[in-house]
């Protein structure tokens, strides 16, 4: 059990059963703003363990349904679970959640290691815990090496990867994404898509990933869901997706080059 379940009420919910992923489940949720609906009645589960990458075009509600997750939104209705448990009245702290943004923010002014270490400190967690726990997850990400160093004294990618670190070190069954490789230039995204297939196959946590790069989705997910207006279109392995599109919309939003 970590440090997290074992201080809350919710902590036997959150604990993973078999695989160390989370089992996701959205049942039916929708979101208005106003007169404005952005999410409409939308289901969908994930496996424990499994890379689900959420695409679709700017504004069609792919980090509206990641905020819902995530306890930064609250959904108008619907269920949201977690292994089991509707966690829509838990507070984001308390969900067990890993993020990582298009703009890490990491803490200029801190170590690397200090940097992985603080979400532990946060949750009250002893020294010889974080160190112990920081030394695995620079492990994860190979930067055993540079915990001393400040954030600027590395590449955007090794920053990435430390962003990586911090998400993972309190072990969590569920991983978030939003546009992780967003900022990075070409090169590099190729790189770190390697290092993020690789980290959650090491990890096994469950990954919600959101992006409109589409043939990042494919290269990385085990199933994708394409958004549009606050609907799922379709949802699929990448392969079902591009050898059977259900929607001309569907086909041509895969064909377009990223
Ligand atoms: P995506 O991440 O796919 O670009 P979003 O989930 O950010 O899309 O947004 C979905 C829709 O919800 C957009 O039309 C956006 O303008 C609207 N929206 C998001 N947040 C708010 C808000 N706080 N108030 C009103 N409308 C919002
Ligand atoms: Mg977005």
């Amino acid at each position: 059990m970590n440090a997290l379940s074992a201080s809350h009420p919710h902590g036997a919910a959150m604990d993973r059963p078999s695989s160390r992923g989370a089992r996701v489940e959205f049942d039916r949720v929708s979101k208005d703003y106003g007169e404005l609906t952005v999410l409409h009645e939308t289901s969908l589960k994930i496996a424990p363990g499994e890379l689900f990458a959420l695409i679709g075009p700017s504004g069609s509600g792919k980090s509206t349904l990641l905020g819902i997750l995530a306890g930064f939104v609250p959904p108008t209705y619907g269920a949201v679970r977690i292994d089991g448990t509707n966690i829509v009245a838990v507070p984001p702290y308390r969900r067990n959640i890993g993020m990582v943004f298009q703009n890490y923010a990491l803490f200029p002014h801190i170590s690397v290691a200090e940097n992985i270490g603080f979400p532990l400190k946060m949750r009250g967690c002893g020294k010889a815990e974080i160190g112990e726990r920081v030394k695995k997850a620079l492990a994860m990400v190979r930067l055993e090496a540079l915990g001393e160093r400040r954030p600027a004294q590395l590449s955007g990618g090794q920053q990435q990867r430390v962003a990586l670190a911090r998400a993972a070190v309190y072990d969590p069954g569920l991983l978030l994404m939003d546009e992780p490789l967003g900022a990075l230039d070409k090169n590099l995204r190729e790189e770190m898509q390697d290092e993020i297939k690789r980290f959650q196959r090491a990890f096994g946590a469950t990954v919600l990933y959101v992006t409109h790069d589409q043939q990042e989705a494919a290269f990385l997910a085990d199933r994708l869901a394409v958004m549009r207006g606050g609907m799922l279109e379709q949802i699929g392995t990448p392969r079902q997706l591009y050898e059977m599109p259900c929607t001309h919309f569907v086909a041509s939003f895969l064909g377009e080059a990223s």
